[in-house]
């Protein structure tokens, strides 16, 4: 089992005690110690490098060295660059357009958009009262369309029909039209996703974007994606103008660094977690106290 952030940090205390002032030498064995616990963490290595290097600006500043404790002024300088880049406390969705507010759900196929969409029209429905519809642009997965109908139908929202041969920007249009006869607050749009980064398919969730005009364009990505989170991100960011993150699978065993790798590259904030399989699985994101789970 690895050391997380805070055994390792606590045990640098433990060393310097007694010291009277903060030694290079001991910014140098902090810094080694938070590099590890992030990696282990699975964070990605460029993320890693960015956050040592402004943690060791900070601790070299005057607000460290010579300070009266020492152990615990570097402690406190890594929790504070933590939390800067993983952002203040909550961050809700912005609902704040002409309805129906569109929000456009963007990932890699497998990410969770679709289980996604479902819940965040659930949490809508019951913390926000909203009237949400939902509809599948995804015409390439032959079981994506049916998988929305039965999870928006769990949600207790309206579903979209939309056809595995029609266009999906034809899909968004009819979609976003029913919406505004209908009076729906909201309208979320679910997109197709691939394995792996596709020019054609970045093509078409930027043509999707253009005509729906999303308030919210949420990028949805796998926490267990791990070090490879940051390659799928910066795709994502460079295709969209992306407004927020969803982090999924957040249930399973990774150490959730993918977040502030995620974080780090987008400059989104993540706005909600998906933490199991059922429709109540998502949570408001919480940047603190993640930060405190995932580095311990
Ligand atoms: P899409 O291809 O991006 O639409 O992904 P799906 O919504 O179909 O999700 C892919 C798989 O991940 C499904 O089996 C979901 O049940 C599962 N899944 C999605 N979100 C979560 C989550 O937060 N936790 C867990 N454990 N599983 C999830």
């Amino acid at each position: 089992m690895a050391s997380t952030l805070s055994d390792r940090l606590s045990r640098l205390v433990k060393q310097m005690r007694g010291q009277a002032r903060i030694t290079e030498n001991n910014v140098q064995d902090m810094l080694r110690e938070v590099r590890m616990a992030l990696l282990e963490a699975d964070v990605a290595l460029p993320v890693v490098r960015d956050f040592i290097a402004r943690v060791k600006e900070r601790a070299l500043g005057q607000e460290v060295v010579g300070s009266l404790s020492p152990g615990q002024a570097l402690v406190g300088v890594v929790h504070k660059e933590l939390a800067a880049t993983m952002g203040e406390g909550v961050s809700d969705l912005n609902l704040a357009a002409q309805p129906p507010a569109v929000i456009l759900m963007a990932g890699l196929q497998g990410a969770g958009k679709t289980t996604t969409t479902a819940k965040l029209a659930r949490h809508l429905i019951q913390s926000r009262k909203k009237k949400v519809l939902t509809v599948s642009a995804d015409v390439y997965r032959p079981a994506a369309i049916e998988q929305l109908k039965t999870v928006t139908k769990a949600a207790g929202a309206e579903w979209f029909p939309s056809q595995p041969s029609d266009k999906p920007l034809d899909i968004a249009r009819a979609a976003l039209d029913h919406a505004r006869r209908h009076y729906f607050d909201v309208l979320i749009v679910d997109t197709a996703g691939r394995l792996a980064i596709d020019e054609a398919l970045m093509a078409e969730i930027r043509e999707l974007h253009a005509t729906l005009k999303p308030v919210e364009t949420l990028f949805v990505v796998d926490a267990m994606q791990g070090q490879d989170a940051i390659n799928t991100a910066k795709a994502f960011k460079d295709a969209l103008p992306l407004t927020g993150i969803v982090l999924t699978k957040l249930d399973g065993d990774s150490r959730g660094g993918a977040a502030l790798s995620v974080r780090t590259v987008t400059g989104a904030p993540i706005k909600f977690a998906g933490v199991s399989e059922k429709i109540d699985g998502l949570e408001v994101f919480d940047a603190q106290r993640h930060a405190g789970r995932v580095l311990g």
